[in-house]
């Protein structure tokens, strides 16, 4: 029972629950306690404020007719009858011995009265007390006489002669208290309930997402799917709901780009197996009986296929090795004007051989901090690109230039182009405008990828701009200072 309380309260909506509760009640009930109190004890005083002041005037009375000596004032008498009657109580009077020499309901005269209050009322005190049982308030004043004094030189004196007591009915009092007590109660249960339905709306607003958050990050730890979860609650809450929602959307993505990715990369990885068996099964088919030549040419492209497996298991090689999440950058400065320089150099053969220029026009000298392997892979993409889909006789040419913040290359080449709803994917994995002339010049579909992913760890960006069959201009901006990301 005491872990299941403890588990019960513990739960946010519970908690929420028992404080909007909390929140409502206990400050009315609070309220309440005070209003009844401040009630109660301003109408008492004013009760007794109301027979002090009556009793005086009559006490000055009574002491100045003589009444306490004879007895013997009838008019005196029914005067105190009269506040009796007013009072709806009993007027006594009591003098300084404490014997009764009044009572109205004439059943105490001639005794002594010891009453704590009439005592300590004849030693000067005004007091009132309340009897509960009775409802009876009764107040108790001392009666004064001047004495005056023979000799002119010494002041009049003052002297107690007895103990004037007044008691009324003040039911009416606690009637009203028991009135506003069962109108405050009826308004604390409506409270209460209003409290009860909005703890519980809000507390099941806050736990709601949180709990259905919890439930999804469950099921990925067991492995199952994780679902989005409906956003609703408050601020914070409805954010947090939301980023669920885009972490979940992202891993969906990034599983399914995964699921993609393993795919081309079998497809990509037997193609060349494929045509090899076939290049292989011919060959035994036609036995001992093949002319050399064919041989010599079967043989041929089978070597070319094993280039292109090669290539297309070093060029995923590399990407694995620049997958953001586990690689560092090895930055140093580096003269980049050089570093274009010996990339030209090493595919100045190759453009030669496909009878394209390569020119290259420097603005400034350029140093940047930079990884320069993996920068020089990704300008060398670039080039070699320009170079491969290009035309005998064309050009690709390469600008450098520089601001205070970055540095700009920029490749533009006279080949063939890529058409406009091709542009947004070429920097995709294994994407290919042409998948055939590709496979032809040597093509993996992954250059542009490793580019587009070196680019980005270098906090830089990549713009490209073509016409079919007029040419690709490649346009790229680095920092010069690395930017250290937050992973
Ligand atoms: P590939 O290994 O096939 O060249 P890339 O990722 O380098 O793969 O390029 C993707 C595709 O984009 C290429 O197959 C090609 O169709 C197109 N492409 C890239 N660069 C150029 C260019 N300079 N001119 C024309 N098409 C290009």
């Amino acid at each position: 029972m005491k872990d299941f309380l403890y588990k019960a309260f513990s739960r946010l909506n519970v908690k929420i629950f028992v404080l909007v509760c909390a929140m409502a009640i206990v400050p009315l009930i609070l309220f309440s306690i005070i209003i009844d109190f401040v009630y109660v004890g301003q109408s008492i005083k004013s009760e007794s404020e109301n027979l002090y002041s009556r009793s005086e005037v009559l006490t000055r009375q009574v002491v100045t007719s003589g009444y306490m000596n004879s007895q013997s004032d009838v008019t005196m008498e029914l005067k105190l009858g009269e506040l009796a009657q007013l009072i709806n109580g009993r007027v006594m009077l009591v003098d300084s011995n404490l014997r009764v020499d009044y009572d109205s309901y004439n059943v105490d005269k001639g005794k002594v009265f010891l009453w704590e209050n009439v005592t300590r009322s004849a030693k000067g005190e005004q007091l009132y007390s309340i009897d509960r049982d009775s409802d009876i308030l009764t107040t108790t004043i001392p009666m004064t006489d001047v004495i005056e004094s023979k000799d002119s030189n010494t002041a009049n004196s003052v002297k107690i002669v007895g103990v004037f007591l007044a008691s009324g009915n003040v039911s009416y009092i606690f009637d009203n208290l028991k009135y506003m007590i069962s109108f405050e109660l009826i308004i604390l249960i409506m409270v209460a309930v209003f409290a009860i339905v909005v703890g519980y709306i809000v507390g099941n607003k806050y736990s709601t997402p949180i709990k259905d958050a919890s439930n999804q990050f469950n099921k990925g730890i067991m492995g199952d799917e994780i679902k989005s979860i409906d956003v609703m609650g408050y601020d914070e809450i409805e954010e947090l709901a939301s980023r669920f929602n885009t972490y979940v959307n992202k891993m969906e993505n990034i599983d399914q780009s995964r699921q993609e990715f393993v795919s081309n990369v079998s497809h990509e990885l037997k193609t060349p197996l494929t045509s090899m068996k076939v290049l292989a099964d011919s060959l035994i088919g036609m036995g001992e009986d093949a002319p050399v030549e064919l041989y010599r040419e079967f043989i041929n492209d089978i070597s070319q296929e094993i280039e292109r497996e090669t290539g297309i298991i070093n060029d995923l090689l590399t990407m694995v090795k620049m997958d953001k999440s586990s690689v560092t950058l090895n930055i140093t400065t580096v003269n980049v004007n050089e570093l274009v320089e010996s990339i030209l150099k090493r595919l100045r053969p190759i453009a030669e051989k496909q009878d394209v220029e390569l020119v290259l026009e420097s603005f400034r000298p350029i140093n940047a901090e930079i990884d320069e392997i993996k920068m020089s892979l990704a300008i060398s993409n670039l080039i070699e690109n320009g170079i491969k889909y290009n035309n005998p006789g064309g050009f690709v040419h390469i600008s450098l230039n520089s601001d205070h913040q970055y540095f700009y290359i920029r490749v533009e080449d006279s080949g063939m182009g890529i058409p406009e709803d091709s542009l947004d994917m070429i920097f995709e994995r294994f994407y290919r405008v042409d998948k055939s002339h590709s496979r032809e010049i040597g093509g993996t579909g992954l250059g542009l990828a490793i580019t587009h992913m070196a680019i980005i760890m270098h906090s830089g960006e990549i713009k490209v701009a073509s016409t079919v069959g007029e040419g690709t201009t490649f346009d790229v901006r680095i920092p010069l200072n690395h930017i250290e990301e937050e992973r």
